[in-house]
């Protein structure tokens, strides 16, 4: 008898929170809600569900409510994003909510949002840019499919690393410049400006449905709230670990392995973060064609399991000193 395949990769150890309480919101877009602290300061934004099956930062949002915890300084906005997919949730095929009809984090260039294109992703997308353009920092909350360490994904740019380190966890910073397939949030207008200080920062807090990730999902969103001054310090520290968060190492990412054919396939089951040690070691093959890595010690992060044309598989990078390091 053969064993059970089973279309769970990973064990689904999270439930779906309620976030019926936070449909009205208050800013006229659902499931959107700002708190004006009545002084000066930045307007920041904490993002989840901008993949449906991403659990960890809804229910970090809805803890943050729960707790009351409001601004002392600028104006803080919590949004959960795609609500249509993830209310589709089912722990049973946990997969299928990532989005409805397209990836919402692949649609954020002016010529997308601004084109003829329509789909549930992009008018989603549509409603929340205002609120968007007028975001000073955003934390945007995800989760990934295999169980790899947190990740801060800081974009191509100084700007975003900056912000991670300031922030000060997840442990490893990834400096990345995206997808070929679209523009994600965290790369959108002023984010990817080098002349802005408007900034972002991704942050991937483990696998999707795994316990631990809720608690990396808490973890950053108090220390990204204390970094930018939004809450008053001795709230956050009440809330978070005594002990220091690690010293963080960066990755960056110099290509992303963009798919070319229908036929696809990884050369090992890789899950991320390999180190291989040399240049030339075939990785996959894209139809008849080896991928190899390029350089020695490269590291794969984030090997994708949607092996379909135009998708980014895997990214190849190296480790490079932080700020603190360096
Ligand atoms: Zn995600």
């Amino acid at each position: 008898m053969c064993a059970a395949v089973t279309t769970l990769d990973y064990p689904v150890e999270l439930s779906p929170p309620d976030i019926s309480p936070y449909r009205e919101g208050n800013t006229g877009i659902p499931y959107a809600t700002s708190f004006e602290s009545g002084q000066p300061g930045p307007h920041v934004m904490v993002s989840a569900l901008v993949h449906g099956n991403e659990l960890c930062g809804a229910l970090a949002l809805d803890w943050l409510f729960r707790e009351r915890i409001r601004p002392v300084r600028g104006r803080l906005t919590l949004a959960f994003v795609n609500v249509s997919a993830f209310g589709r949730f089912d722990p049973a095929d946990p997969s299928a909510s990532r989005y409805v009809d397209e990836d919402f984090n692949r649609v954020w260039s002016p010529e997308v949002l601004d084109g003829p294109r329509q789909s549930v992703e992009l008018a989603r997308a549509r409603s929340l840019r205002p609120l968007v353009d007028t975001v000073d920092l955003l934390l945007d909350l995800h989760s990934m499919h295999h169980p790899n360490p947190p990740l801060a994904l800081a974009g191509p740019l100084d700007k975003g690393q900056a912000l991670a380190e300031a922030v000060g966890t997840p442990a490893l910073i990834v400096r990345d410049a995206g997808h070929a397939a679209g523009t994600r949030m965290r790369d959108y207008g002023a984010f990817g400006d080098p002349g802005s200080r408007r900034a972002a920062l991704l942050v991937e807090c483990g696998q999707h449905w795994e316990r631990a990730s809720a608690a990396v999902a808490r973890e950053v969103l108090m220390r990204f709230l204390l970094a930018t001054g939004t809450i008053d310090p001795a709230v956050a520290r009440a809330r978070l670990p005594t002990d220091p968060p690690p010293p963080q190492r960066a990755i960056e990412v110099t290509e992303a392995v963009t798919i070319r054919t229908d036929a696809f396939r990884f050369a090992q089951p890789f899950v991320g973060l390999e180190v291989l040690a040399r240049a030339g070691t075939v990785i996959a093959h894209d139809g008849d064609e080896p991928v190899v890595t390029p350089f020695d010690d490269c590291v794969l992060v984030m090997p994708s399991r949607r092996l379909h044309k135009g998708m980014t598989a895997v990214r190849l990078g190296r480790y490079v000193d932080t700020r603190a390091a360096a």
